[in-house]
């Protein structure tokens, strides 16, 4: 990790959050909340097996594993309950390390965190073991159990490290795992922040520890042999070469939540455009477009897109840096990820960017980690744009002939995660919703999203869910114990 100092404190001050500039070497950090400095070390690399091994202990002799379920629930109640009263603290943490905009993490990201692990808390003693007849002795049955997997990585990114934390903690824990958290070298405060609390309510300190580090660390972490599950969150690429690297020392689980590039359909019969135009900026601008699961992509009928650009463009104002926005609009996560869409965008001309607001390629108009919602247009099918997760406030806009055609183009797309189509027309949301091959569908909708309903993605966008009921598959696995009746006569 490789932050100036001027860069982080610039995020700070901005946020609002009255600091000292935050110290920024390599292996130290330090992040200054109030006049409270939270020192961030990089792990010795030989703290890792330790690590391993108070896990591995801890999920073979207890104590977590041994607690009643009604206990579990009890202690994951109460690690709510901290992070709720600490969220404040928590928002800024997260604020003055990502540059995202504090009222996004305070309205957003802290409630859903928080609402995820009551859910996962609460689901604790709600799902049912099952019982089968195996053969043709009557009396005879099988009960299918699903048992914890054992010591699980769970290594995050910095988008959202918050609910990315609980989307995968949360489950874990409640199944009666053991957890080593590897938070993103660029969003660790309040990662670690966050789980001193769940130590404060009562989880035990083997049963949850933090790993802190960049992807040295992460690699000593997959690869380790003693690890029974990989949970991971972060880009492709990462996720790549995690899959190659742990599983050539041994076969485990993995449950990967990738990148994305989600296209939006606006079918042939849409009437209220306007509607269309704001849910798709609101969901692209925000977060300054680092959100995995943003509309990067919206398709339109061949005549319309710069009708569509004019109505986002309308509404993209709101998100733009140097326009007044009450605190609503954050920063990118460094310069090189800024400097780096600028590189992809440099090969276009200047009638692809659309409107006053789009970026132009010009030095940032406000500072070197903010750019400005831009919408592009009129690329050739040919552009590597197209099908390329950007992760900054880019939006695409891309004409269609026919609506099959539309749909063929999506597919082609090496992403699978989220998807969406706009239509007054039953049928053609319905024709939409079924053909494209994505992990989570919007109809009429962008970023709907509750705790009861599986999120995660198809081809490069990973495996595996996030949410619901469905992660404890990711979390468990099935024993089938055979049961033989008739004891004393066998
Ligand atoms: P990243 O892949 O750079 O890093 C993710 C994590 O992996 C970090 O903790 C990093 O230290 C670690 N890591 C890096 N190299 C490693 C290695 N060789 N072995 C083990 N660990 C390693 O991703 P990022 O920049 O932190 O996050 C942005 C990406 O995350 C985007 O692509 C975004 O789409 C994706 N994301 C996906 C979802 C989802 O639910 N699908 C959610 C949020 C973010």
């Amino acid at each position: 990790m490789n932050l100036s100092i001027p860069e982080i404190y610039l995020k700070s001050v901005v946020n609002g959050v009255t600091a000292p500039p935050i110290l920024d070497d390599i292996i130290t950090r330090e992040v200054w909340y109030s006049n409270e400095p939270i020192r961030i070390q990089q792990a010795p690399l030989r703290s890792v097996s330790d690590c391993v091994d108070i896990a591995t202990s801890d999920f073979q002799r207890g104590p977590w594993r041994g607690y009643s379920r009604s206990k579990r629930r009890d202690v994951l109640l109460s690690w709510a309950k901290h992070i709720s009263d600490s969220s404040s603290k928590l928002s800024l943490l997260n604020c003055a390390e990502t540059g995202r905009a504090l009222s996004e993490i305070r309205t957003d990201s802290v409630p859903k965190a928080i609402s995820a692990l009551v859910w996962f808390a609460e689901a604790i003693d709600k799902h049912e073991d099952r019982s089968l007849h195996p053969g043709n002795r009557d009396n005879d049955f099988a009960v299918v159990k699903q048992e914890p997997v054992g010591v699980v990585a769970a290594i995050l990114p910095w988008n959202d490290p918050l609910v990315t934390l609980m989307w995968k903690v949360a489950p874990a824990l409640a199944a009666g795992n053991t957890v080593i958290v590897k938070p993103s070298e660029q969003a660790t405060a309040v990662v670690v922040a966050a789980v001193k609390l769940a130590h404060s309510a009562g989880v035990p300190m083997s049963t949850l520890q933090v790993l802190t580090g960049n992807g040295e660390v992460g690699d000593l972490l997959i690869t380790h042999a003693a690890v029974d599950m990989i949970a991971f969150t972060g880009s492709t690429r990462t996720a790549q070469k995690i899959v190659s690297r742990s599983h050539a020392v041994g076969i485990r689980r993995t449950a990967l939540e990738c990148g994305g590039k989600g296209p939006f359909i606006l079918g042939r019969e849409s009437s209220d455009l306007k509607k269309f135009s704001s849910v798709v900026a609101r969901n692209i601008f925000y977060n300054q477009g680092q959100v995995c699961s943003a509309p990067s992509i919206i398709l339109v009928p061949r005549g319309s897109g710069h009708k569509i650009a004019n109505l986002v463009q309308v509404e993209a104002i709101r998100y733009c840096p140097d326009t007044p926005t009450e605190g609503k609009v954050g920063y990118m996560i460094s310069r090189s990820a800024v400097s780096g869409v600028r590189d992809l965008l440099s090969s276009l001309e200047d009638r692809n960017f659309w409107g006053e607001l789009s970026d132009r390629r010009l030095p940032p108009r406000s500072c070197a980690l903010s750019m400005t919602p831009t919408i592009i247009v009129d690329l050739s099918d040919e552009s590597e744009l197209l099908c390329t997760e950007l992760f900054a406030p880019v939006l695409i806009i891309k004409e269609y002939d026919l609506l099959e055609d539309a749909i063929t183009f999506c597919n082609k797309c090496p992403y699978g995660l989220a998807g969406g189509v706009w239509s007054d027309n039953l049928d053609e949301c319905i024709h939409v919703a079924s053909a494209l091959r994505v992990g989570n569908m919007h109809v009429n909708s962008w970023g709907d999203d509750g705790n009861s309903v599986p999120f995660g993605g198809i081809k490069n966008s990973g495996y595996g869910r996030e949410k619901s009921l469905s992660t404890f598959d990711d979390y468990t696995h099935t024993k089938s114990i055979y049961i033989r009746a008739g004891f004393a006569s066998r």
